[in-house]
């Protein structure tokens, strides 16, 4: 109810019906908010940390974008301050190419960004990307050494779909190495490593 939001359904839609919003994101879900919402309010400005969009978005929501009149994409940019007491008044944003900041008035925000794994305590118990995520299956890095396992792996099979480079501990979801990050994705995971961690139990390796 204080004007900064992290969905966009309906509900959002409807309050902010005649406004003038903002979206902070550059990939798929800021572009289909913007389209979304570009039915609904006056304006929509995308504020884009990245030099473009086509860095993370693709290309039918770019055309879309582009096509639709009210909407207005701001390249290098960075909201740095949110200002308002009870509710959303401005938003102090940064151009990165003019080195500027520049306070606008804004009474609808909608964040769509965010997605960093807090991985960094699980840093000695499993394999994990330069990013973070978690290696799982075959995506675990194979060591040549000791054959295809992947390293450290003491086990004389390979790992499950879903499983780390610690037997018996299995990923799924936004965390996981190649994940599409999507709900149904994360959900049908979780389904799926029940299922391996039942013939894990079931097994001698415990
Ligand atoms: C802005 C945005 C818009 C999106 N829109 C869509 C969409 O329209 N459709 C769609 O399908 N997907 C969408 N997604 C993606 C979707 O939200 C994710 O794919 C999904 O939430 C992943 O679920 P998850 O359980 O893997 O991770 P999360 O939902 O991130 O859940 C992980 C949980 O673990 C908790 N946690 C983290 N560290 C620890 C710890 N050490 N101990 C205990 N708990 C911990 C976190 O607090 C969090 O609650 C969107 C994502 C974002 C960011």
């Amino acid at each position: 109810g204080a004007g900064v939001y992290y969905g966009g359904t309906v509900a959002e839609a409807f309050f902010c019906r005649g406004e003038d919003i903002y979206i902070v994101g550059g990939a798929n879900s800021a572009g289909q908010a913007a389209v979304y919402f570009s039915r609904y309010a006056r304006t929509v400005t995308m504020l884009v940390r990245g030099e473009s969009l086509s860095e993370n978005m693709s290309r039918y929501l770019i055309d879309q974008i582009e096509a639709t009149k009210n909407i207005k994409v701001r390249l290098r940019t960075t909201v740095v301050e949110v200002h308002g007491r009870e509710h959303l008044e401005s938003l102090t944003i940064i151009d990165a190419a003019k080195n500027e900041k520049e306070t606008v008035s804004a009474t609808s925000l909608f964040i769509f960004i965010g997605a960093l794994p807090h991985t960094e305590w699980l840093e000695s118990v499993v394999q994990r990307d330069a990013h973070g995520f978690i290696f799982s299956g075959p995506d675990l890095p194979r060591d040549e050494s000791n054959g295809h396992f992947p390293k450290g792996w003491a086990l004389d099979r390979d790992p499950f779909w879903l499983e780390s480079s610690q037997p018996g501990v299995f990923v799924a979801g936004d965390v996981r190495h190649g994940s599409v990050k999507r709900v149904a994705a994360g959900v049908g995971e979780g389904a799926t490593a029940v299922q391996f961690i039942h013939q894990y139990l079931g097994s001698e390796e415990r």
